[in-house]
């Protein structure tokens, strides 16, 4: 019998969180007391429900909370607060792995540079992974919206911080009418530095914007990939070329890319023998952990304890670490499943 406190005991990994998006309440409130910013909300609680996204019409609207996220995020020592806490919440949801996705360049607002910014996010990282022994490890993102020159600057940014604790480069923002090909040069910079690839594809814009992404910016995984099953040849050849899928199934529903929970095509992919993975995307502005996603896709789509422990091995087996870390990484995960039966 699989319940929701099973699920929250297995050792689970989590590829797609959006570090602007998941700030505890609290500290948005002790952020915006010590900058002197009125928030809509000075209760935890009523700030955490004005948070969740889930009246909004697009993926626009969406995006616009993390305004007052992204507002807080201009000194090293928020970055690295929320940094430690995003560690701390994940162990508390027994995530042994973690990549937290982040654009630096939305927190040089205030005069950081973009390295300043991934030394506070990599301290805060290190410190709570050294507490809580969560591997943690930074996606950085571009923005669809930007002058492809700033795509370029943060993937070289990115490859020079790869030793250090950045393995991803990701393109995120709102999809619709902004195909990923125009950053192509920056996804060559980050193939070419050996970082991972995975790109926002397949949300808002159909599968030729997922198209463009695995062949113009060499995408190893995609996130979200929701609109995939509209093009039956190119779902063959991410099934055939294994390359991973995000799934944020909250999210698609927040953002209105699917109607209800039991549509969503992850059940689908799975069936047909997609490699999926299931994520939160951010665990404030979804208003879920990676465990309730879980639950969800049990409760909704019929995901037995089995096929939700393959999307949890999917998810450590398509994280962007070397291969001795992801060989260490799942012996723990098989000695806890173990302890577990
Ligand atoms: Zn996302």
């Amino acid at each position: 019998m699989l319940t929701r406190e099973l699920i929250a005991r297995l050792p689970k990994a989590e590829l797609h969180v959006h570090f602007d998006g998941s700030l505890r309440p609290e500290t948005i409130l002790d952020l915006a007391r010590a900058n002197g910013m009125t928030l809509p909300h000075s209760d935890a609680e009523a700030l955490r429900a004005y948070m969740l996204v889930d009246d909004a019409r697009d993926l626009e609207e969406y995006l616009a909370r993390f305004t007052i996220t992204i507002a807080l995020l201009q000194t090293p020592e928020a970055i690295e607060r929320v940094a430690y806490e995003i560690v701390e919440d994940a162990a508390r949801d027994n995530l042994l792995y973690l990549e937290v996705r982040y654009c630096p360049v939305l927190s040089t607002e205030g005069g950081l540079t973009i390295d300043q910014v991934l030394d506070a996010q990599l301290r805060g990282f290190e410190c709570g992974d050294r507490e809580f022994g969560v591997v943690t490890r930074i996606i950085n993102c571009s923005l669809r919206n930007y002058h492809p020159a700033v795509s370029i600057e943060v993937a070289e940014r990115s490859v020079a911080y790869h030793d250090r604790g950045v393995v991803g480069f990701d393109l995120a923002g709102g999809e619709a009418g902004r195909p990923p090909g125009v950053h192509r040069e920056a996804f060559d910079i980050a193939r070419r530095g050996y970082l991972g690839i995975t790109v926002h594809a397949g949300e808002a814009a159909g599968p030729e914007s997922i198209a463009e992404a695995i062949f113009e910016c060499h995408a190893n995984r995609l996130g979200h990939g929701t609109r995939l099953r509209e093009d039956p040849a190119l779902m063959n050849y991410v099934r055939d070329r294994r390359i991973l899928i995000e799934t944020n199934i909250t999210s698609n529903l927040q953002t209105h890319v699917v109607a209800s929970a039991a549509e969503h095509p992850v059940r689908e992919y799975l069936d047909r023998g997609l490699k999926v993975t299931l994520s939160t995307d951010s665990w404030l502005m979804s208003g879920v952990s990676l465990t309730d996603e879980y639950w969800l896709a049990h409760t909704e789509l019929g995901f037995t304890r089995k096929e939700i422990e393959l999307m949890i091995f999917n998810a450590f087996r398509g994280a962007f670490i070397s291969r001795p870390e992801r060989q260490a990484l799942l012996k723990r995960v098989r000695a806890e499943l173990a302890a577990i039966a």
